[in-house]
């Protein structure tokens, strides 16, 4: 007999979980199938290192954009903790640097009037009120049926604004707004997190990601979850199995048809609806699998050495494959190194975002140089000391004795440098680059602060975008399943069924997205799975 469910829910990432405990919630049945022997997906703590007891928010590491109202509807036990320091960044070749002080202005103008950036220390502020204004405008609404693109103008009710944030390149605006090169760099960061895209876009893609980094919460704020990411996924967890989901993990789905007959390990269950965590370029591949079988066809698939790692559904011929742009690097460091610039305290540098060798110019010739196929150099990377502002993840013996973690994020390493033949040759090449771009602006080599673990081994990781993809079945190691799309509905987009209002629509009717590439959903945000749960109960 074949089990039957309200919902079988494939994938159980933070936002699998975040729609299990909704519709748990409603008493609905719940299925959730997962491949991995553990849930969270990309929002998960791990011990990295053997024998050393530090466990590292192992991908994703910062919160903006989960809303309140999640929070409070599931009472999820989450304490995120807001960063005094905002950035630092320092001038490449120079022993100087660039602090932005949340909690001092005065200091703040004073850090851009040292770098000789005086005049753009007062746009900042300008342009960092206009974001504000957007995201107090737009955030509210994620969590609510989509606007069409009129409505969440007239919302915004700025045209000026709108303008040079949605409808033209924002790198022009930024180039428009900002005359020194440090300070276009750091504004720039936003547009390119997760996204190849150059300086200016004018494919949009760089708006779309940086208006999802300035709006989270209504004020753009990026906070520390207290315990890791790990805390966040396991409050989600406890929420969907105190209101009676079940969870199979070990349990890789291999094709869903269209009227909700999902198949893992061989075993089928049947679904009133089927909600897919995973990316909507894998979820293809499943449907795809599931009409085959129905047909009693094999799926045409195509391998691609160039762009297919180890989607285990395999690539079909005709779509376009998703491509992430990052390198993540995790240290765990006996102590914060020294700096170049004597004049900065680590502590205040490390403990914002620490942008190294992103200026605008930088980021151009990166992106130039990794469009031509090679490992930018300088690497621009960002950094962020969790443990400084949340010691709770190591063991009380690491944190007497002064360790500290780091987390790096480099940017401009497209999917398309790797061959997968040469894949650790190249994880290597990345990992150099990063440490080598680190260095440039410390007193000393990173590399000398690095502990040893169990096995003998430096502790420091390396993943590289087909390590994503093999260990997440993220394509092409794309952090947010695919490009991100704008927080509205064009106006003449179709808007007669729940889940196209909700932004979870699938060609299919049973069949929702309820992961990252819902509409909204990239990030760490749990609006994927709100949302999806919101338009089943609605429909
Ligand atoms: C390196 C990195 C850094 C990031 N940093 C941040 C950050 O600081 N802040 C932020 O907000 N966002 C960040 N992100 C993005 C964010 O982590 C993701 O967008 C988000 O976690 C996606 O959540 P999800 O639940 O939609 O999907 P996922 O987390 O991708 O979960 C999908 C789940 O589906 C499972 N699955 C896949 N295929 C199958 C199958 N066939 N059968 C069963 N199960 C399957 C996977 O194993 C996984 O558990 C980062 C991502 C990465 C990779």
């Amino acid at each position: 007999m074949t089990e039957q469910f309200d919902v079988v829910i494939v994938g159980a990432g933070h936002n699998g979980l975040t729609a299990a405990a909704y519709l748990a919630q409603a008493g609905r049945s719940v299925l959730v199938l997962e491949r991995l022997d553990h849930v969270g997906g990309a929002a998960v703590s791990a011990q990295a290192f053997e024998g050393i007891d530090a466990r590292l928010s192992r991908y994703s590491y910062l919160v903006s954009l989960l809303p309140q109202r999640i929070i409070d509807d599931l009472r999820l036990d989450v304490r995120l903790t807001r960063r005094r320091y905002s950035s630092y960044t320092p001038v490449p070749g120079t022993d100087r640097g660039l602090l932005v002080d949340n909690g001092d202005a005065a200091a703040t103008a004073r850090s851009f009037a040292s770098i000789g950036a005086a005049a753009d220390g007062e746009a900042w502020g300008k342009f960092y009120e206009g974001t504000s204004h957007v995201a107090r405008a737009l955030f509210p609404t994620a969590t609510e049926p989509l606007l069409t693109r009129s409505e969440a103008r007239r919302a915004v009710g700025d045209d000026a604004l709108w303008d040079s944030l949605i409808e033209r390149p924002v790198g022009s605006t930024i180039a428009e707004t900002f005359s020194d090169d440090v300070a276009r760099g750091v504004v720039l960061t936003d547009a390119l997190i997760g996204t190849f895209a150059p300086n200016v876009d004018e494919s949009l893609a760089g708006n779309r990601c940086f208006l999802y980094h300035v709006i989270g919460g209504g004020t753009g704020d990026w906070d520390v979850p207290v315990g890791g990411m790990g805390a966040v996924t396991g409050a989600l967890y406890s929420a969907a199995r105190a209101a009676g989901a079940e969870f199979r993990t070990g349990a890789e789905v291999t094709s869903i048809t269209p009227d909700g007959v999902v198949t893992y390990n061989g075993i089928e269950v049947a679904a009133g609806h089927v909600l897919a965590n995973v990316a909507p370029y894998v979820l293809e591949r499943l449907v795809s699998s599931g009409l085959s079988s129905e047909r009693g066809t094999s799926p045409r698939i195509e391998t691609s050495r160039a762009t297919v790692g180890e989607i285990s559904t395999g690539s079909i011929t005709g779509t376009t494959k998703p491509e992430g742009a990052q390198v993540k690097v995790n240290l765990l460091l006996s102590r914060l190194p020294r700096l170049r610039d004597s004049a900065v305290d680590p502590a205040a540098a490390f403990g914002g975002t620490f942008h190294i060798n992103e200026t605008w110019n930088q980021l151009g010739a990166a992106f130039d140089a990794a469009s031509a196929g090679s490992v930018p150099d300088p690497l621009p990377a960002e950094i962020y000391c969790h443990s400084l502002t949340d010691p709770t993840i190591l063991s009380p013996e690491l944190r007497a004795s002064g360790a500290q973690t780091l987390t790096v994020f480099g940017l401009h390493a497209p999917h398309r440098l790797i061959d997968p033949d040469e894949h650790d040759a190249l994880r290597d090449q990345l990992e150099g680059a990063v440490l080598a771009s680190l260095n440039s602006v410390l007193g000393e080599p990173i590399e000398d602060l690095l502990l040893t673990d169990g096995a003998g081994h430096p502790t420091i990781e390396t993943k590289t975008t087909l390590d994503l993809e093999e260990a997440l079945q993220l394509p092409g190691g794309n952090i947010f399943h695919g490009p991100l799309s704008w927080p509205f509905l064009e106006d003449d987009a179709p808007r007669s069924t729940a889940a196209e209002r909700w932004g979870v629509a699938t060609e299919h009717p049973r069949i929702l997205i309820c992961g990252a590439g819902a509409q909204r959903g990239g990030g760490v945000s749990g609006l994927g799975g709100h949302n999806a749960a919101m338009a089943l109960l609605e429909g």
